[in-house]
């Protein structure tokens, strides 16, 4: 077994101990469904997602205090998702360097422009937060980002927790369960679309997952299906992919249907990237289509939009968030968790900005308008692209914001197929969050339960689709 030196054992599991925990785990994993569909073998099999073997160590005080904020940040990003000046404010830069960014922002102008809808939109958001170290101390936690569209993983990340603690169990660890905050996502995301589809008020109308033509992500999709149903048996989901919608969507007086099925409920795990859209414009008029109906959506394009770089980069700033909160203590409470963001803008702030990262590319990380990870840029590719764009308006589609530095914390990332060594780990922790509501009237608005993310020290993204981190859960200290 390949074990990198000096580095504690976690938990004290010895090395002879550790393949046969693992087994029992890897079990575990796929029994309670923490798995995935793997490209290489057929669509019937499964395989456990990436995980970490125990809990990670995470700072208690943290933890509550982000899930302490989170109605408040579910409120911001409603706030600003019905602001139209302030997310074109945000946004129009980027959309004129920015194809995908411009097709979102023609969505949401054409609908603003004819009156929306469906004034309810529902709100699932998961924000994802780095504890911060300076001078080997955590000093605070900062904010990675808001995700407002497709935040995955509330199907799994309770089993986390029961999986450690049966891994802790049979290891011989005792007085551990306090340590493992209860989590409670999945349950609480799936009574939002219930209670976002009840809001609807027909009782013949589904929810409609738009998903991708292949889910690798099946586990984690299907446990919120499966949720709603426990919830209501009387609500049917249908899973479509953009290739099947162009087809069989359409819309009467604004109402939308999926064949026969009027849909109350649009929720979508998939269309956040370029990529995801045909060439030919049809899944963007699909796109159109839905958003201009009277179906509830998640995310709105406006919410989509307030889950842009640019948006987190102006709540940065200060005075931002004054303009959202009377109150100042709320301010303060959420200033606290945002990090220092850099526009790229065609000035002399700009300019500063790109030689301030020249000079130290370690301390930044330089963002374009993507989501889904592995589309950040650190150390020497930051550097390469900043000195060939640097000083061209191409740079306006990127934003720049300090690297956090998190504690690294003892743990073995269990993979396919690969032997069990113990590693010097990072986490990022996300809290997941409810939101449904109006303009002016807010219907429903809660924290979900969390999701924590490890990945190995010296590796710079940490997605799970993307292939870079593991699944996780905190042991609060
Ligand atoms: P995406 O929308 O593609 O998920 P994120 O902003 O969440 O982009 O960044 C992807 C990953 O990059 C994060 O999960 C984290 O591991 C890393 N990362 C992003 N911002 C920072 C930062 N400021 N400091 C350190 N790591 C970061
Ligand atoms: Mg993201």
């Amino acid at each position: 077994m390949a074990c990198e030196r000096n580095i504690d054992r976690p938990f004290g599991i010895s090395d002879k101990d550790i393949e046969v925990v693992t087994s029992k785990a890897k079990d575990y994993a796929l029994a309670k469904g923490i798995a995935m569909r793997v490209k290489d073998l057929s669509p019937d099999a499964r395989v456990p997602l990436p995980f970490c073997l125990v809990p990670s160590q995470f700072s208690k005080e943290w933890f509550l205090y982000v899930k302490s904020i989170q109605e408040d940040m579910n409120y911001l990003i409603h706030q600003v998702a019905n602001n139209p000046e302030f997310l074109k404010k945000c946004l129009l830069n980027t959309a004129e360097f920015d194809e995908f960014t411009r097709n979102l922002l023609d969505i949401y102008d054409t609908v603003q422009k004819e009156g929306i809808s469906q004034p309810l939109s529902l709100g699932i958001l998961r924000t994802d937060y780095m504890l911060d170290l300076n001078n080997e101390e955590v000093t605070g936690i900062k904010l990675i980002e808001n995700n407002t569209f497709a935040s995955s993983l509330c199907g799994i990340a309770p089993q986390l927790r029961d999986l450690h603690s049966y891994v802790l169990n049979i290891s011989g660890v005792s007085d551990f369960q306090s340590k493992l905050p209860h989590n409670s996502s999945l349950v609480d995301i799936a009574r939002g679309m219930v209670c976002a589809w009840e809001a609807y008020g027909k009782k013949d109308s589904v929810i409609l997952f738009v998903v991708e033509d292949h889910s690798f992500n099946i586990c984690d999709q299907r446990a919120l299906e499966f949720a709603i149903y426990d919830l209501r048996n009387d609500i049917r989901v249908l899973r479509c992919a953009f290739g099947c919608l162009r087809k069989c969507v359409s819309s009467k007086q604004e109402r939308l249907f999926v064949g026969s099925k009027e849909v109350g409920l649009v929720y979508y795990r998939y269309g956040f990237a370029p990529d995801h859209y045909t060439k030919d414009k049809e899944d963007w008029e699909v796109r159109l289509l839905i958003e201009r109906s009277h179906a509830i959506k998640c995310p709105s394009v406006a919410y989509h939009l307030a889950g842009t770089k640019k948006v987190q980069l102006s709540l940065s700033l200060p005075g931002t968030l004054e303009k959202f909160f009377d109150d100042q203590q709320t301010v303060e409470r959420l200033r606290q968790v945002f990090a220092a963001h850099y526009a790229l803008d065609m000035n002399e702030e700009g300019d500063r900005a790109v030689s301030m990262a020249l000079e130290n590319p370690h301390r930044f990380v330089m963002k374009p308008e993507r989501e889904g990870g592995g589309n950040n840029l650190f150390d020497d590719d930051m550097k390469q692209c900043l000195k060939s764009i640097g000083s061209t308006d191409g740079r306006q589609a990127y934003i720049l914001m300090d690297r956090i530095n998190p504690p690294a914390v003892p743990n073995y990332i269990i993979q396919r197929d690969t032997i069990p060594s113990v590693t010097n780990v990072m986490s990022e922790l996300g809290i997941f969050g409810v939101i449904l509501g109006s303009k002016d009237h807010i219907q429903l608005n809660y924290g979900a339960g969390h999701l924590l993310r490890s990945k190995r020290v010296g590796l710079n993204e940490g997605g799970i689709a993307a292939g870079f981190g593991a699944v996780d859960s905190p042991y609060l200290i």
